[in-house]
């Protein structure tokens, strides 16, 4: 397995900056969304209200699965100050560079995380 060139290691962390930017938006974003809906009661039926909690629960579902993405970010950039970046956690061998190019916040190669899942 090849290890990481220093410009794709270059291009990883840019990567992972901005994908850090885009989620953060995202989580600001949905903050507004999860806010109690506020509804008036004679506008709207039984059925949209519903509709307006689904959506809620929705959105904060997502807000989870975001913030748990933006954890593992932070971690994958303390890596990289650390230097250990690239790394299974587990075996500590290379993370294939096509999978840190899909998930650059990969903390398993692939043999490890199909352990975990
Ligand atoms: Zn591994």
């Amino acid at each position: 397995m090849t290890e990481l060139t220093g410009s794709e290691l270059e291009q990883l962390q840019q990567q992972m900056l901005e994908l850090k930017v885009q989620l953060q938006q995202v989580l600001d974003g949905q903050h507004q969304k999860a806010e109690p809906v506020i509804l008036d009661q004679q506008a709207v039926g039984r059925v949209s209200r519903i509709d307006a909690i689904q959506q809620q629960e929705m959105a904060k579902a997502g807000e989870q699965h975001t913030t748990e993405r933006l954890m593992a970010i932070t971690r994958a950039l303390r890596h990289f100050d650390e230097g250990d970046y690239g790394y299974c956690e587990q075996c500590d061998l290379p993370i294939n560079v096509a999978r840190l190019k899909i998930k650059p916040e990969a903390q398993y190669c692939i043999q490890c995380q199909s352990e975990h899942d």
